[in-house]
């Protein structure tokens, strides 16, 4: 999902096992996942069975699933139910669930694993964790720079080129001396890109459901896509900040918390019914109350979560009187019909910049 292999392929390899990963989220994959799995299970379920046929098959022998087991929505057995798939199937493999209920399993296992002492195992867990950490940051850093460089570039891709050469960069790196000194090369660089003049692009808000937000095959890329288009995005989560809140509960969005957006969500959405739909919420308000010209909601066809906060975020959009688009993605979604409607979208909200810019007269 997103770049949160590049976190944790470094932290299982440090950990001292090899990494396979499965090939990226393609037509393929998602051809084969929707293929063995349920026909009304969601989206994310489906595309990541395909990735974890892709893996095994590229001779992986065990899965690691996060948070998986512990969830108010489908996605508690999503590990358990594609597990029993796959061995249906006749696959053999390991299986790792990662979360913070269970650290001490995991601890075990890599003493039974590894055949070593304790002082050895924590040692090699802190260092896995703590070069995790730093590339996983950094990761997310050059993807916020990408974000914010994006609409005002003068040659369109030369954030997304230089996002995927720091990236490739990023992730071949195994010091973490390096990785801070990397911190500051990777501003001056995208700072050095040349810019277009716009002053005051548009704003947009991404919320929903946390795996069509972040994974770009699934949204068809619609950060780049916006971006591309003079509109300057705010996904409200990323990998970084999805993988360790969900392994150890580390909320990373410094400038506005999920518990911030949980509270501001309340008098809409009392609690959260699984998946991200209360911090989704919070944030729209919170874009609401930041002057954002829009907000999009990202998920899946027949999401639990997010199909009951809809009417909530219709509230919320008239309330305080921001534009709102649903988009609901699945395996039949296709790119010409989603980009109409963002382009339709876009026109709107540039139509109502220009509407209050000259104080609602007809132009
Ligand atoms: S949040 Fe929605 S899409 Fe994600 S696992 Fe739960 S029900 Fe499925």
């Amino acid at each position: 999902m997103g770049t949160v292999n590049i976190a944790l392929k470094t932290f299982i390899e440090n950990l001292g096992y090899e990494v396979v990963l499965g090939p990226k989220p393609t037509a393929r994959t998602l051809k084969i996942g929707v293929k063995y799995s349920p026909e009304m299970v969601c989206l994310p379920f489906k595309i990541t069975l395909g990735d974890m046929f892709g893996a095994l098959e590229n001779g992986a022998e065990m899965l690691l699933f996060i948070g998986s087991g512990n969830w108010s929505c489908r996605y508690g057995y999503y590990g358990r139910l594609q597990c029993s798939i796959l061995r249906k199937l006749g696959y053999e493999f390991k299986t790792l669930f990662i979360g913070t209920q269970n650290l001490k399993s995991i601890a075990t296992d890599l003493l039974e694993m590894h055949n070593k002492s304790w002082t050895s195992v924590i040692k090699c867990f802190l260092y896995a964790f703590n070069i995790t950490y730093h590339k996983s940051k950094l990761v997310d850093l050059a993807e916020e720079y990408a974000r914010d460089t994006r609409p005002y570039e003068a040659h369109e891709g030369a954030s997304s080129n230089l996002l995927q050469k720091s990236l490739n960069t990023i992730e071949n790196e195994n010091s973490v001396l390096q990785l801070r000194s990397m911190k500051t090369k990777i501003e001056n660089d995208f700072a050095q890109i040349e810019r277009n003049g716009i002053r005051a692009p548009l704003r947009i808000q991404l919320v929903g459901e946390s795996y069509c937000v972040i994974e770009p095959f699934v949204n068809f890329n619609i950060t780049g896509y916006l971006g591309n288009h003079g509109v300057l995005v705010k996904p409200f989560l990323t990998s970084h900040r999805w993988l360790y809140y969900h392994t150890i509960r580390k909320d990373e969005d410094k400038d506005f918390s999920k518990k911030r957006a949980k509270k501001l969500a309340q008098r809409y959405w009392a609690y959260g019914t699984g998946g991200e739909d209360q911090v989704s919420i919070g944030y729209a308000i919170h874009a609401a109350h930041q002057g954002y010209d829009g907000i999009i909601h990202l998920m899946p066809f027949c999401c639990m979560p997010e199909t009951a906060a809809l009417p909530a975020f219709e509230t919320i959009a008239k309330t305080y009187d921001i534009p709102f688009l649903n988009i609901s993605l699945d395996e039949h979604t296709g790119t010409e019909g989603l980009y109409t409607r963002i382009e339709a979208f876009l026109d709107l909200l540039q139509w109502r910049r220009k509407k209050n810019l000259f104080g609602g007269r007809r132009l």
